[in-house]
């Protein structure tokens, strides 16, 4: 395993967050340290944190950095309730144009409910229902009788997240897209999105199979047989809640990371929050940021090196000795950062 740290290293953006996010970041970079580091990271702040500091959830200082770093790992930021603050994802992904949501479901820790689970669910982050073009109509005194919303998806999009999904799937070795819509009824909003996505996966016809599901049919399909799908992409409120049921194949939101991918950076993390409920007692699982910075490791051209890592994870958390509480097992954070580094150090002679 070659040590990169005599290489040029890569800058990154590090944002510890709130709640369990120091935490799990310690672990990471400490992780990191042992694993031959190409990333130098410089580390800001945003969320409650940085809010008490300096009087915003995402400081100037936080977007000038990943603006000249182009590049974020971000632990889990609490949304302060009431007071009427946008959320600081919203608010990065919009800065950053983040069109692109990753979230790959691996199974790691056997005798869960699913075994073998390996697959990619890649939503559209911009468009569709998430808009947020909502009013109310009055009837009458009632202020709220009708609520409307109303969705955008434009052909460009469409296009760029189905081409974004085929071109992974062509990095990554995969062999098939799932295109997930709901045609038959959102004829025009996903219809759209289905004829665009088509018209692109004919392009890797020679590379990449595709196939279609709806929206329901592919939710069901993803209980009884997970294993039919390899890359699913879909659009941006359906790619929400299919990326949680995904997740929940393989043992919860502890495990799994998620990448922010846009044309002007790209930003990684982990899926939970900030778990207020256990900040502070040396029990929180940094499993899923460490996977988050391995996707950021593959995304730099890292592969062999997330590969290294993940390895190490997978094999500190075959036995129940390795596993944090979430897991029903009784490693505090540190504990479990110092024997993922051990067995670096062992796969390293
Ligand atoms: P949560 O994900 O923080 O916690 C849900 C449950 O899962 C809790 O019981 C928690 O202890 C547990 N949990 C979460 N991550 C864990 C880990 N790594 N190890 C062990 N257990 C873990 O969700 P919530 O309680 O609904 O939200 C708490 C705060 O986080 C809120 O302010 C919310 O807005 C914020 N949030 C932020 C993000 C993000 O920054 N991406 C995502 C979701 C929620």
């Amino acid at each position: 395993m070659p040590n990169s740290s005599t290489q040029q290293q890569i800058p990154v953006t590090l944002i510890p967050g709130d709640g369990i996010g120091p935490e799990i970041v310690d672990v990471v970079v400490r992780v990191f340290d042992t694993l031959g580091n190409p990333f130098a990271w410089e580390t800001q702040q945003a969320g409650v944190n940085a809010l008490e500091k300096h009087g915003d959830l995402l400081p100037q200082a936080t977007l000038d950095s990943i603006s000249r770093t182009g590049l974020a790992l971000k632990g889990p930021l609490s949304t302060p309730v009431g007071g009427g603050f946008r959320s600081v994802n919203v608010r990065l992904r919009e800065a950053y144009q983040l069109y692109a949501n990753v979230r790959p479901a691996r199974t790691i820790v056997p005798g869960g409910r699913y075994e073998k689970i390996d697959l990619v669910l890649i939503r559209e982050n911009l468009e569709g229902l998430y808009v947020g073009h909502e009013h109310y109509v009055p009837i009458g005194d009632d202020a709220h009788a009708v609520a409307m919303a109303t969705g955008i998806n434009t052909r460009a999009g469409s296009r760029r997240i189905s081409k974004f999904a085929f071109d992974y799937a062509v990095r990554n070795n995969r062999r098939k897209v799932t295109i997930v819509h709901k045609a038959n009824v959102l004829k025009a909003l996903t219809g759209l999105f289905l004829e665009t996505a088509k018209q692109v996966g004919l392009n890797y016809a020679d590379q990449i199979e595709f196939n279609d599901r709806i929206v329901d049919a592919c939710a069901m399909q993803l209980v009884l047989n997970p294993w039919q799908f390899d890359v699913i992409v879909s659009t941006n409120l359906f790619g929400d809640i299919l990326s949680d049921q995904i997740a929940g194949l393989v043992g919860g939101l502890g495990m799994a990371p998620g990448a922010n991918i846009g044309e002007r950076a790209a930003i990684f993390e982990a899926v939970h929050g900030s778990a207020p409920d256990i900040a502070g007692k040396g029990m929180a699982n940094p499993t899923a940021l460490l996977l988050a910075a391995a996707l950021m490791l593959e995304h730099k051209g890292q592969k062999e090196k997330a590969t290294f890592l993940r390895d190490a994870i997978d094999s500190v958390l075959s036995t129940a000795s390795g596993r944090t509480a979430d897991l029903g097992g009784t490693v505090s954070t540190s504990k479990y950062g110092d024997l993922l580094i051990e067995r670096i150090r062992d796969m390293q002679k």
